[in-house]
């Protein structure tokens, strides 16, 4: 399995980094978690191809956790007609804006049949051949369970995606403390670094990657204490990939 950093920004403009758009691969098949990166345009550029991308996840309807979606599926609609996508987005309202954008962009076409779009809570568990997606509820848009975080599984191994928390890490997904991860990718926008540092003492996991940081500064300070965790932090830029 390839895990690919499109994007690893907050939605404020940083200058080397996406807003959030992160890839997963697993035999050749791309599943997208959260789509704030211009994803046609840096899937075209890596000649990945586009049929490749096999589900779409958005944690929440933050734009910068969406922008890059109308783009990729306008293209997947009238261009690239081999591509067959699932895409799964909190909010009837998302499901229902994201037809309106692509009957726009389309002038009211049919809608493309290649193209299924669905609306998830945190019952979701999407699965096929090659991965297990379910959903953990996080109160960053309030407390009516309209964000969320991701476990993905393949492979044998277990992947934890926070999504966008609350402040001072009051949702922090408590399953990290009870199951073991092989990878946790992390946002950092909403806590101060000795939140997480502190919270995250216990945490079961081999690896965690630092994403949506926010102010930048955070980095040093992670970068400073990583030594008081019991697991190895990274800080992936936009572009790098790692395998599991
Ligand atoms: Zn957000
Ligand atoms: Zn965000």
């Amino acid at each position: 399995m390839k895990i690919k950093f499109f994007g690893t920004g907050h939605g404020v403009p940083a200058k080397e980094r996406y807003c959030q758009c992160i890839l997963v691969e697993v035999n050749g098949a791309n599943y997208v978690f959260d789509v704030g990166a211009p994803i046609a345009d840096l899937l075209h550029r890596e000649e990945t191809p586009f049929n490749t991308v096999k589900g779409i996840f958005v944690t929440h309807l933050h734009a910068d956790h969406i922008t890059g979606i109308f783009h990729f599926l306008d293209l997947a609609s009238w261009y690239y007609r081999d591509v067959e996508v699932e895409v799964y987005l909190p909010e009837k309202r998302g499901v229902e804006t994201l037809k309106m954008v692509m009957d726009m962009y389309s002038g009211n076409d049919e809608p493309c049949e290649r193209i299924r779009t669905y609306c998830y809570d945190e019952k979701l568990c999407y699965r096929d051949e090659n991965i297990c997606v379910s959903a953990i509820a996080t109160k960053h848009m309030g407390e009516n369970n309209l964000s969320y975080g991701f476990i993905v599984k393949a492979e044998g191994k277990q992947i934890l995606i926070s999504g966008d928390l609350k402040y001072s890490l009051e949702d922090y997904p408590t399953v990290l403390d009870k199951e073991n991860f092989d990878f946790v990718i992390f946002e950092c926008a909403h806590f101060e670094p000795a939140e997480l540092l502190e919270r995250a003492r216990n945490a079961k996991t081999e690896k965690m990657a630092l994403v949506h940081v926010f102010p930048l500064s955070k980095y040093d300070t992670f970068k400073n204490y990583s030594d008081t965790v019991p697991f190895e932090m990274i800080y992936p830029e936009d572009g790098e990939a790692i395998k599991l």
